[in-house]
């Protein structure tokens, strides 16, 4: 049974049918790129960033750390 799926381009909001659309859930290959390139650029969080290496390294006995409190 075939199902088609429709939705908003999340870059461009225009309505965009599975399959009729190759580019699903994008509108077009430009919408898709745009998006791409936006999360290249650092515009969506990535969870799993594979570049850690340089990440600086936090004091771990901050006195004001992140809310925690102890009793
Ligand atoms: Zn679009």
């Amino acid at each position: 049974m075939r199902r088609t799926f429709s939705r908003q381009c999340p870059h461009c909001t225009r309505q965009v049918t599975w399959p009729d659309t190759p580019t699903y859930p994008f509108c077009s290959e430009r919408c898709r790129l745009i998006d791409l390139g936006a999360w290249a650029s650092g515009a969506y969080r990535i969870p799993c960033e594979p570049l850690d290496e340089e990440e600086p390294r936090l004091a771990t006995d901050d006195p004001e750390g992140e809310g925690e409190t102890e009793y």
